[in-house]
């Protein structure tokens, strides 16, 4: 498929049989259930809203992490919000990768932090061997009270998870803020986490080879390779 950003993408209904436009070259046909809904109401020629369009991209996708990018472009360049998406894909009730497209939209409810919370916790400590984290660990930091996702008192590292990746990046400066304040007054590092780099059980080894040998250079050797073969989290505690 040609790379979608040099293609004309055109959306039909699904019902409409696609041969006739399907060898026209550099046109991607995407065949939608929604276009009714999808039309923009103000543009001419007629195209398709920011958010349908998303979903049709991702529908398109090859993997997750491709899907997964075309949140970010649409949100980081304001094309589009997390809200807006969530609302367009509860309209959809069949979606790909459904659960993870909401963990990178960031919503806040509690059953989708928790999955989060659960992946990291059950998918990158526990089975490799690493401290169990403070979780929501309270700090002061001169204006108001902070939380840290995961604090490491020992080791005076926090590991904070990006739920809502897809951020403008205008609004990433108070995370910033926040890291360097607590690496400035705290003495202590953060480092973030991606809901992409929890996602799969290969994910989540790499992740806690990074925390591993990230927290062992920080205070005493932690981490050791899980059950599943090829985990490269290396062996620097016994294996209990
Ligand atoms: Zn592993």
């Amino acid at each position: 498929m040609d790379r979608p950003v040099a293609a004309v993408h055109l959306a039909v209904p699904v019902n409409r049989h696609p041969a006739r436009w399907s060898a026209i070259p550099g046109v991607v046909i995407h065949r939608t259930r929604y276009l009714e809904q999808a039309i923009h109401p103000m543009m001419s020629p007629p195209c398709t809203r920011v958010e349908y369009t998303v979903f049709d991209l991702i529908e398109a996708a090859a993997t997750f992490e491709e899907a997964y990018d075309w949140i970010c472009r649409a949100i980081g360049r304001r094309r589009t919000t997390s809200a807006r998406l969530r609302e367009a894909m509860a309209s959809r009730p069949r979606m790909r990768w459904r659960q993870d497209l909401e963990l990178a939209l960031g919503d806040t409810q509690d059953g989708v932090l928790s999955v989060i919370e659960r992946r990291y916790a059950h998918g990158v400590e526990r089975p490799h061997g690493l401290p169990v984290a403070t979780r929501q660990a309270r700090v002061w930091q001169g204006t108001g009270n902070r939380y840290l996702d995961n604090y490491y008192e020992g080791y005076r590292a926090c590991v904070e998870i990006d739920g809502a990746a897809a951020h403008p990046a205008d609004e990433q400066w108070r995370d910033k803020d926040r890291d360097r304040w607590n690496a400035v007054h705290e003495k202590i590092d953060t480092i973030r986490i991606g809901t992409v780099a929890l996602r799969t059980p290969q994910a989540q080894c790499a992740t806690a080879a990074d925390v591993a040998t990230w927290l062992s250079g920080r205070g005493p050797a932690t981490g050791h390779p899980c059950a599943r073969a090829g985990c490269p989290v290396p062996l620097l505690t016994p294996w209990p």
